[in-house]
């Protein structure tokens, strides 16, 4: 069994939550303890399974909680050393065992828990993108990423559980209300995926394994949830098969079991 919830998703803060029988991981830590106590309780989550915490990059809608959660929950956060350079002065105190530095690229076991990372193109310092598996199923989470490059694309493939940005509408962002600098910088390659791409990502990766899209990280002034989930839906009108969600800024999304 491997079942995962984003419990929220969005520029005011982004953390979600995997496990399996025995273990659980959270991705990202960009909410308060208080706030993910009260997230897990709506899931029905004890969060004593959590073994540790994935940091994507510095920006604090993924990373303003992730000290405390720490040393709340007493278990390691798992970073680049780029990104834990950034984090670090604003973190609190970590303890040196819970903190585990790794390059984008690398795999590692954490308990029964298999992790694979892979760089994004993101403007932070060194942003890093996470597959969580067990057994022979995975999921993978690709937010805040202007571009993806064609060797993800393959080992997307492989994953049957994918959390993909679907960031804006190209059409909102450009006549909504954001300065021409935030525009470009969003829609740069080291910006984000809009619903385009993010479709022409789903076209490009769905595979035989593919169960189920998550589409996450919906701007709340230039995107609506109605325009991503079109995009997605286009994206998979073949595949019945294939189960579709939108990530929310305000609630966890249903469990998703691979
Ligand atoms: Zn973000
Ligand atoms: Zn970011």
């Amino acid at each position: 069994m491997l079942r995962y919830t984003t419990l929220i998703s969005g520029s005011s803060g982004n953390i979600s939550y995997i496990e399996n029988d025995t273990d659980a991981v959270l991705l990202d830590g960009g909410i308060s303890f208080k706030e993910l106590n009260r997230l897990s309780d709506v899931m029905g989550i004890s969060l004593h399974k959590v073994r540790g915490i994935l940091l994507t990059h510095e920006h604090s809608d993924h990373s303003k909680g992730v000290g405390v959660i720490s040393r709340k929950l007493k278990v390691p956060i798992f970073t680049t050393y780029g990104t834990w350079d950034k984090v670090h002065p604003k973190a609190g105190k970590v303890p040196e065992e819970h903190i585990r530095l790794h390059h984008s690229g690398d795999m590692f076991d954490l308990e029964s828990l298999n992790i694979e990372t892979f760089s994004l193109s993101h403007d932070a310092l060194d942003p890093c993108g996470y597959m969580v598996g067990s057994g022979d199923r995975k999921v993978a989470f690709v937010t805040d990423t202007g571009v993806v490059e064609q060797d993800l694309c393959y080992r997307l493939k492989e994953c049957a559980g994918l959390v993909v940005e679907a960031n804006h509408d190209v059409d909102m962002l450009i006549t909504g209300p954001y300065p021409y600098f935030l525009i470009k910088r969003i829609m740069s390659d080291q910006g984000h995926l809009s619903n385009l791409d993010c479709k022409e990502l789903l076209l490009q990766v769905l595979g035989e394994k593919t169960k189920a899209v998550t589409l996450a990280h919906l701007s709340a002034e230039n995107n609506r949830p109605s325009l991503a989930r079109s995009c997605g839906e286009q994206a998979l009108s073949h595949r019945q098969d294939v189960s579709l969600c939108i990530a929310s800024r305000y609630k966890p999304t249903e469990w998703i079991e691979l």
